[in-house]
């Protein structure tokens, strides 16, 4: 076998990685800190048990942001090169840690890793012991490390703190809400004094999500004022970006179903809540509902409808129908059957469709059916071609459909909550 080229990374990357103990200083020696078992998406370490302390009932939290919160990069760059490029963020991190400890709080890291290379995964992954190892003696630590870009784990997405809510429960514990922190640097903060801005505001956003107050490492650590950043946050949050008091249906004084036989398509990006409208108006008038996601091509759709209206069936084509050309195929096939066709135009604005792509995703309740998350390019790729339907395109009528919240009080909490960072 020909030699395995080397690179200077080789030397960084090929190091051990520990999986549950694994002897990381001198054989024998036991590594701090373990792997515990979590979903694919999620890594869950924990050096030492804070439950081993007997206490309240209702446990105060420090939750902390790791990089850039808890420690930095000793090369000073935005990323590490390696396991061994962290120091602490400050030298008073862990003697402040050690007195959150001894003060009666648990201390927890919620953190987001946004690197898929496998590589730099094991990296990150073999630095948790190293930082265990520096801990302050007694004081456990447990990490929870989001690695997907895109889910629920996913700051300022709440799963990482639910879990932990769940985990402490399982205790018979309650996080103190009242008396919990949160603290991390990605706040939206302009660049200041030879700081430079932050990557995001997905710390800040997390900690308005759970309801939970909110520092800066520099307010935490060093008792400084607060710097300006914009609260409430940028970006999008239904009851901060949206009036919900339209009309559900426009116009309103024309039935949503009717008796006789006709072609309903619909018109709006993907969830913007189509299919939900069929179920609960369509669905029990006896109308046949026409997927492209299910059937998969739209020559299968057009079939399929055929078929449904040659025999008396009514239909709902419940496509994004984004432009004239698509929408005109179908019309073509209302006409050749001598068959009316309306629209349902889900006037949905798009960063409402992209939150609640996130929302039926990540927080859908129990009883609704489970939804895949769809990339961000689903949404551009029907915003940029994306026509306003008219009715001398050859519809019988184009009717408007407004977003109406339905669900419980608890339900429209979690809705409401920040799903995306913005950059700054
Ligand atoms: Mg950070």
């Amino acid at each position: 076998m020909p030699p395995v080229k080397r690179t200077a990374d080789d030397d960084v990357y090929e190091l051990p990685v520990a999986k549950k103990t694994h002897p990381f200083f001198t054989p024998g020696v036991k590594s701090p800190g373990t792997f515990l078992p979590s979903p694919p998406t999620l890594i869950h370490f924990l050096h030492l048990d804070p439950f081993d302390r007997p206490g309240s009932s209702q446990v105060p939290v420090v939750f902390y942001d790791l990089d850039g919160t808890l420690i930095k990069t000793r090369k000073g760059g935005d990323f590490p090169s390696s396991r061994d490029d962290w120091q602490w963020w400050h030298d008073t991190v862990p003697s402040q840690l050690k007195s959150e400890w001894e003060s009666g709080k648990h201390i927890i890291v919620l953190s987001n890793q946004g690197d898929s290379r496998e590589k730099i995964r094991k990296e990150w992954k073999a630095k948790l012991p190293l930082i265990a190892a520096k801990m302050p003696s007694g004081v456990p630590l447990r990490i929870l490390a989001a690695l997907n870009k895109f889910d629920i784990y996913r700051k300022p997405n709440t799963g990482m703190f639910d879990e932990i809510v769940r985990l402490y429960r399982n205790q018979g514990l309650e996080i103190d809400m009242e008396n919990s922190v949160y603290v991390g640097d990605a706040a939206g903060r302009a660049g200041h004094q030879g700081r430079k801005k932050d990557h995001g505001d997905s710390d800040f956003k997390l900690a308005i999500n759970v309801g939970i107050k909110f520092l800066t490492p520099e307010e935490h650590f060093l008792g400084k004022p607060r710097e300006h950043f914009p609260n409430p946050p940028n970006g999008f949050r239904p009851s901060k970006s949206l009036s919900l008091k339209l009309p559900h249906v426009l116009p309103t004084n024309t039935p949503i179903t009717r008796t006789e036989i006709e072609m309903v398509l619909f018109v709006g990006p993907p969830a913007s809540g189509k299919t939900s409208f069929f179920r609960k108006h369509f669905s029990s008038a006896r109308y046949e509902h026409v997927n492209q996601d299910l059937l998969g091509t739209r020559e299968r759709c057009l079939k399929v409808a055929e078929t449904f209206l040659r025999t008396g069936k009514s239909v709902v084509i419940d496509n994004t129908n984004r432009n004239r050309s698509t929408r005109a195929l179908w019309l073509a096939l209302s006409s050749q059957l001598s068959i009316p066709c309306r629209v349902f135009h889900f006037a949905c604005p798009l960063e409402l469709a992209i939150h609640n792509n996130m929302y039926r995703a990540c927080y859908a309740p129990p009883g609704e059916p489970s939804r895949t998350l769809l990339p961000l390019s689903a949404f551009s790729t029907y915003s940029s071609a994306f026509e306003k339907p008219e009715k001398d395109e050859g519809f019988d009528e184009v009717r408007t459909v407004n977003l109406v919240w339905e669900g419980t009080d608890e339900q429209r909490k979690m809705w409401d909550r920040y799903m995306l960072e913005v950059k700054r």
